[in-house]
């Protein structure tokens, strides 16, 4: 059993369920198959198994390591850079005239889930291909060739430079200043702090886009630049000059991705802190925000490879761990020892498990493809994705970190006493995982987005268009009789799905704004429960269809329950598909009803948290 994602269940949201082989019919993707998406997702899971994930746990305990001014990445980090780099794994959706192999997006991120979940590693390389797409998109001729061939080859690394110690989720108040030279280029003066992978030994060079406000420019977002500051200035020939002016005062001593350097840095302390502007100036967060869609999808697909890894061990131990009687012979202190998988509440944990990252899952790729499909498709179609994407990017980041940070919770407590201790990883996969709610715009900032932003972007088209699609799915299904019981719960929440909706624009006309605003996260929670439900909903369609072919093929009697049983035992295929219907319908009659209780909860218009005093908190 592959113990990091489960390669058929990602086929099957790939292919039967998100049917990509349409971008093959398009002008962009036609040289690819599905053959050959299939070979680079086995060779993900090859390397990911032999390479990645043996060198998580040490790379934990190591460290990054910061000795006269610099920081060395763990050992175990650079013999795993050789073998990725040289395998291209960091380069796929990148142009091919840059190096690349201009994948589509969906394809990429699929392979990236086999080893997002050693983001301390990943995010050394990965952090570097994200800043070579923006010198791609925004940077000059010059920039391009001097910076981003290199960054997309991985031979040098990148950075995001945004937070600085009184900027944090509040970018438009960072004071680090950028000063105009006569030559057209700019100095630096400022200090940053909690940069992922700021400095390390893993490469010779590093680029860092940092977000400062030139001189004289006004305050607020609206007065941000970004610049391109490297760690070397690179001469004409491309040869490395100088050490530019700044230094690492420290990395944070972190509860995970302790393998990545998180660095301060303080730029510009001898006036000589070098710098390119990347695109027109005061469009810094303009350009930041192009990239956001995609690094928050990225946080998702965190949350969801780390939450798969977490469950797959926690499955493979409660299958080789034996402890307790079977519920029959609970009374015969002689009779044999179970499984632990046997025992109820672990199956309970098991299946909330698999229902969460499967739908997780779907809801990340779903997200990505909505990207290939604005890139290769036209008209209004491609529109209607585009705006799908943008509503679902939030909730994306915030639910399936969140989630996926309590699927790895659920993974220690299968473990037991001994998912507690260092011996086994999954109390990494925790620990790692927690950062996942926090960068890239913390989940409190996401909700505000979703309920501030996007519900009602172009005037709630969007929205609708979503509502449209999930009620699509369930008018394709509901009158299959093996699922008609779990699309009428579907329809309920997708019913008072839009009610909710509706219900904060009418809070928002009666002026009782904070009812949306404070209770975002909850309605964001909501959304994506619903979503969740309607994903695995579409699932089960597909997967009782498949089930039922398989059964009339094999001349199966499906109401002998023991011929199914022993026919499932045997038959890989129909244990999936069966797997799979059965993940739907606890997720929905289990994990679905919570969204009754937090409709409840916010339609109270109870503002407890705004009308307590701050003194009321606490009397100390
Ligand atoms: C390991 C690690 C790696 C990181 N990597 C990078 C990196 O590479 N580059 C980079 O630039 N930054 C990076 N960061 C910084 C990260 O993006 C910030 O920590 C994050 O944006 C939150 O900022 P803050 O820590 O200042 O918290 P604060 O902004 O102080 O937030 C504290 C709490 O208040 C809430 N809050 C704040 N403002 C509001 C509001 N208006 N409404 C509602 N709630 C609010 C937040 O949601 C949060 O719960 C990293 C941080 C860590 C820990």
């Amino acid at each position: 059993m592959g113990l990091i994602v489960d390669r058929r269940d990602q086929h099957f949201v790939l292919f039967e369920m998100l049917g990509i082989q349409e971008l093959f019919q398009t002008e962009k993707y036609k040289e690819f198959s599905q053959e050959t998406f299939e070979m680079l997702l086995e060779m993900a899971q090859k390397i990911s198994e032999e390479e990645v994930l043996p060198r998580y746990m040490e790379g934990d305990r190591e460290g990054a390591k910061f000795v006269d001014g610099a920081v060395q990445a763990p050992r175990c980090f650079h013999d795993l850079q050789k073998i990725m780099v040289e395998g291209g794994w960091f380069t796929m959706s990148a142009p091919v005239e840059a190096g690349g192999q201009g994948l589509p997006y969906i394809i990429e991120k699929a392979v990236q889930e086999h080893y997002i979940f050693n983001m301390a590693y990943f995010m050394y390389s990965g952090g570097g291909v994200g800043a070579a797409q923006l010198i791609e998109k925004y940077g000059t001729e010059d920039q391009k060739n001097k910076y981003m061939l290199k960054m997309f080859s991985c031979e040098w690394c990148g950075t995001m430079v945004l937070t600085e110690p009184e900027a944090g989720s509040d970018v438009g108040a960072l004071t680090t200043k950028a000063v105009r030279q006569p030559d057209g280029s700019f100095r630096i003066y400022g200090s940053k702090i909690f940069i992922s992978g700021g400095d390390h030994d893993l490469v010779t060079n590093i680029i860092h886009p940092v977000l400062a406000r030139i001189e004289g420019d006004p305050s607020g977002t609206a007065g941000i630049s970004i610049f391109l500051v490297p760690k070397y200035l690179v001469n004409d020939d491309g040869s490395l000059g100088r050490r530019n002016d700044y230094s690492i005062m420290g990395v944070e001593h972190k509860m995970g991705l302790k393998g990545n350097a998180t660095c301060a840095m303080s730029f510009g302390d001898n006036g000589e802190c070098y710098a390119e502007l990347l695109g027109e100036e005061r469009q810094g967060m303009k350009i930041m925000f192009n990239m956001m869609n995609e690094e928050r999808i990225n946080m998702g697909l965190q949350g969801t490879g780390t939450a798969s890894v977490a469950y797959l061990h926690a499955l493979n131990y409660a299958k080789e761990r034996v402890q307790g009687k079977g519920l029959r012979d609970m009374g015969n202190p002689d009779a044999a020892s179970v499984p632990i998988i046997k025992h109820a509440d672990v199956r309970r944990m098991l299946l909330w498990m698999k229902s969460h990252v499967e739908g997780m899952r779907a809801l990340v790729y779903l997200c990505a493809y909505a990207i290939d499909r604005k890139n290769s498709f036209e008209g209004e179609e491609a529109e209607k994705w585009h705006g799908i994407m943008e509503l679902l990017v939030p909730i994306t980041k915030a639910f399936c970190t969140d989630m996926g940070f309590r699927v790895t919770e659920q993974a220690i407590q299968c473990y037991g006493g001994y998912g507690f201790c260092q011996d086994y990883p999954v109390e990494q996969f925790m620990r790692d995982l927690k950062i996942g709610s926090i960068y890239e715009g913390t989940n409190g900032i996401q909700s505000l987005d979703l309920v501030g932003r996007k519900l009602g972007q172009r005037k709630g088209k969007d929205f609708m268009n979503f509502l449209g699609e999930m009620n699509a799915t369930i008018t394709r299904y509901r009158d299959v009789p093996s699922l008609s019981g779990i699309a009428k719960e579907v329809q309920n929440a997708v019913n008072l799905l839009g009610e909710m909706g509706m219900y904060f624009v009418r809070c928002g006309k009666e002026g009782k704004f904070m009812v949306p605003i404070g209770n975002a996260y909850p309605f964001l929670m909501l959304m994506g429960t619903v979503s969740m439900a309607w994903l695995l909903f579409w699932q089960a369609g597909i997967a009782d269809e498949k089930l039922g072919a398989i059964y009339r093929e094999k001349g199966i009697d499906t109401s002998d329950g023991k011929q199914v049983r022993n026919f499932l035992k045997e038959h890989r295929e129909a244990a999936f598909y069966h797997g799979k219907l059965f993940g739907a319908e606890y997720y929905i009659s289990h994990v679905l009803p919570e969204i009754d209780a937090r409709a409840k909860a916010i339609r109270s218009e109870n503002l407890a948290f705004m009308n307590i005093v701050d003194e009321g908190f606490a009397s100390v």
